[in-house]
């Protein structure tokens, strides 16, 4: 009897660890920016430099992963000009 209820106990602490973790996985911290290049609204994550450049207020031009991507290469082609 006493053991069952233990194991009862155990088990739905496990649920509940178990839900803890996934429920963090799914809310992940973003904030939505708009990209100054395509004047798309883009999404930048939590860990990121973008987040954390776009939370320090240190830069006020973003650009999509895309755009910076294209300005890089277009840099480049430049500097080889
Ligand atoms: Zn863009």
């Amino acid at each position: 009897m006493f053991r069952s209820i233990l194991e009862n106990w155990l088990q739905s602490s496990i649920n509940q660890l178990k839900s803890n973790v996934s429920h963090r996985r799914i809310t992940m911290i973003y904030y939505e920016v708009l990209c100054n290049s395509c004047k798309k609204i883009f999404r930048v994550y939590e860990g990121s430099l973008k987040y954390k450049q776009f939370k320090e207020r240190k830069s006020r031009t973003f650009c999509c992963d895309d755009c910076g991507h294209k300005i890089r290469i277009e840099a480049i082609k430049n500097f080889f000009r």
